[in-house]
């Protein structure tokens, strides 16, 4: 099999040893003549695949089991926009908007209490991360969304480490693709479809303290984090195919190691990065603040958004050399390569060769 150069935003490139692991558990889980597929969540051998995978999550994270909890559960990312809030949110919640997503989880919100918007970069469609903002002291969490998936911007930094209350991220879009200290946050979620495996499952990490500081839950037990906890991840039928596939991206991520996949991705940015910023002007950046650019998802137009011209590269890029899913955003137009962890960087460098190319014969 020939691969593509995929680019995806998401669902996104997944490593080839974790895609043939799961080739094999789909026909024959290790030997037992059945799929992983059809067995039952409660044999021992699948609970030894989902308990291994929130231990190894830990590992990763350098969290330790007696202070968070790990869950799988489905609705995406966008589930737990309202799930946060229908927890935690009591008296105020701040959020900081930095695209599409954070608007969403924003939105969920404020159909539940008092959501606030402390700092917002709408103003230039959200191509920076806002620097300047006040957290109310006595709101029950601040929420972040720490790579803007649409937007090309990331949070280099955690966020303001005078910060008191408990933070809540989104990491969908760079979960696990940077070295952070997860033990400033008391809520971490992703969607797996990004960086860490295929849709169906979100990750949640959460400081079991704070668990205990959410609203009084009896109804509907879908979205009480202390009953999942409880139910160690398991209150109903948990995705376990793609809960596998994540145990697998995790392996590989531990076998690599975290810094030096970290090391890897700022490479393969920089190389981007450097020919768009290297192309007098051909190429342009969406994002002109550099600390503020994505590792993750790379946006760029082509004259200062020339859409004719912007059709053909992304034609021609699969045409000639088997390289897909270029095209921006439609909220953002232009182009995006997403470069996720498992994309490599011989894709980045073709990328950027084509991309000189294609400067030479339409300058
Ligand atoms: C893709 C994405 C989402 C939406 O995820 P779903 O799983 O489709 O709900 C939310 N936040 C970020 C940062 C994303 O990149």
């Amino acid at each position: 099999m020939s691969r593509a150069f995929n680019f995806s935003a998401g669902p996104a490139v997944l490593p080839l040893e974790v895609l043939e692991a799961t080739r094999q558990a789909v026909f024959d889980f290790n030997g037992l003549g059945m799929s992983i597929m059809e067995m039952s969540h409660r044999s021992k051998e699948y609970d030894a695949v989902i308990k291994e995978t929130q231990a190894d999550c830990l590992k990763i994270m350098g969290l330790s089991a007696d202070e968070y909890a790990v869950l799988f559960l489905g609705g995406g990312a966008h589930m737990q926009f309202y799930t946060v809030p229908f927890n935690f949110l009591r008296t105020k919640a701040n959020y900081i908007n930095t695209g599409v997503w954070a608007t969403g989880a924003l939105k969920e919100a404020k159909k539940l209490g008092n959501a606030t918007e402390i700092a917002s970069s709408k103003d230039a469609n959200f191509n920076y991360i806002p620097k300047e903002y006040k957290v109310d002291d006595d709101a029950d969490y601040l929420h972040i969304t720490t790579n803007n998936t649409i937007y090309g911007t990331a949070w280099a930094t955690d966020f303001d480490e005078n910060v008191k209350i408990p933070v809540v991220a989104d990491m969908s879009s760079d979960m696990f693709a940077v070295k952070r200290d997860y033990s400033r946050y008391d809520l971490i979620y992703a969607g797996a479809q990004k960086n860490i495996g295929p849709a169906g499952v979100t990750m949640v990490v959460i400081r079991k303290s704070f668990v205990e500081k959410r609203r009084d839950i009896v109804y509907p037990k879908m979205l009480d984090y202390k009953m999942h906890i409880e139910k160690e991840s398991m209150l109903n039928t948990p995705p376990c195919l793609p809960i596998y596939v994540v145990g697998q991206t995790f392996k590989w991520i531990l076998k690599n190691g975290l810094e030096n996949i970290e090391a890897n991705n700022r490479k393969k940015a920089a190389i981007l990065y450097d020919c768009i910023d290297g192309s007098n002007g051909f190429y342009t950046p969406t994002v002109s603040n550099k600390e503020d650019r994505s590792l993750m998802n790379v946006t760029f137009q082509i004259k200062g958004g020339n859409d004719d011209l912007e059709n053909k590269f992304v034609k021609e890029a699969r045409a000639r050399h088997n390289m897909a899913n270029l095209k921006g955003h439609r909220d953002v137009g232009g182009l995006r390569a997403s470069i996720y962890n498992a994309c490599l960087n011989e894709w980045v460098e073709a990328l950027t060769k084509f991309m000189e190319e294609f400067r030479k014969e339409n300058i």
